[in-house]
């Protein structure tokens, strides 16, 4: 009998977009032009998810034609949903001890109560 050893191969389809994210971006200290290592530089056919250390050393600016070490690393893009920052936030119930949390479901099973109570006294 053949064992069956296929499943564990990775994908690329999966491991592109990390590396992606942690390529640099680097500003032209002359003009402020931004190279993107997910765009790459159409102009001077660098193509996309090229790292701003792979280019040539005689890449100049596509803007101004700066030289490339007068770009300086500014570090990798902005995500648009960051969730490494969001890991500290939530209901923030989970930072509570259980004596607050005690008080919060007795606080508003309380408030429930006081609730009915006053509809009933509505009438
Ligand atoms: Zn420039």
């Amino acid at each position: 009998m053949e064992p069956e050893l296929t499943v564990t191969e990775a994908s690329p389809e999966i491991i592109t977009p990390d590396i992606e994210e942690e390529l640099h971006r680097h500003e032209c200290g002359v003009c402020g032009y931004i190279y993107e290592p997910s765009t790459g530089d159409v102009k001077r056919n660098i193509p996309s998810n090229t790292a701003f250390e792979s280019i040539a050393a005689d890449w100049r600016c596509p803007v101004c034609n700066a030289k490339k070490k007068v770009f300086a690393d500014i570090g990798i893009a902005a995500k648009p949903s960051g969730f490494t920052e969001n890991l500290g936030y939530g209901f923030g119930v989970n930072v509570l001890t259980p004596g607050q949390k005690n008080l919060l479901i007795f606080g508003s099973l309380a408030l429930a109560v006081i609730f009915f109570i006053s509809l009933y006294a509505l009438d």
